[in-house]
């Protein structure tokens, strides 16, 4: 099976495919959108999509990375499982009160340190772009980037390679001309909260 079939399969079987009427960040309507965090939820599906993924960004990696940088909370999970497949340590960042990533708890990076960031989906690749700031900041050589799922279409740039397991063309309608919105389906906006 291809990657991105076997996750998509995935998100399905677990119930992280969600479909119905749905608002995405660039304020956008969607018929469907995928949750990661329930299929996170099972230990054994992170540690395969981790691996898959480690396994994808190898080529970029040339074998030696020594730390992972996710953004808090959602990437902390699947940063864990592709450090585990890499033998690197884990680390995230996190917003501080003035909204800006940092490295927080004790978390250091030494300079000349080899790293990639792992995100569970990119959109624009903001957030991704934020821990690469934050780990050069800190003297770290930032190697490649990878997400589950890439919502971007492919068009996300980071500044670094990039790999994602299933990239996705979201279906998406503006407001003024969904057809959601004329069935007077009931808009939901995902993310953290449902
Ligand atoms: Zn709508």
């Amino acid at each position: 099976m291809e990657t991105r079939d076997f996750v998509l399969e995935l998100f399905e079987r677990t119930g992280g495919y969600l479909r119905g009427h749905f608002l995405l960040t660039s304020g956008l309507h969607s018929p469907e959108y995928l949750q990661c965090a329930v299929v996170l939820q099972h230990p054994d599906h992170a540690a395969r999509l981790g691996a898959t993924l480690a396994a994808a960004l190898a080529p970029l990696v040339a074998g030696r990375v020594d730390v992972v940088g996710s953004p808090a909370l959602g990437g902390i999970v699947i940063g864990h499982e592709v450090a585990r497949a890499l033998g690197a340590r884990c680390i995230f960042t996190e917003r501080d009160a003035a909204g800006l990533m940092t490295l927080r708890r004790g978390f250091q990076v030494r300079p000349g340190e080899t790293s990639v960031v792992i995100e569970d989906v990119v959109t624009t690749g903001g957030s991704t772009r934020e821990v690469i700031e934050v780990l050069r900041t800190a003297g770290a050589q930032v190697l490649a980037a990878g997400s589950i799922i890439d919502r971007s279409g492919g068009k996300a740039d980071v500044g670094v390679p990039r790999v994602a397991l299933a990239t996705l063309d979201v279906i998406s309608y503006p407001p003024e001309d969904c057809p959601l919105c004329r069935q007077g389906i009931p808009l939901i906006k995902p993310g953290s909260r449902r």
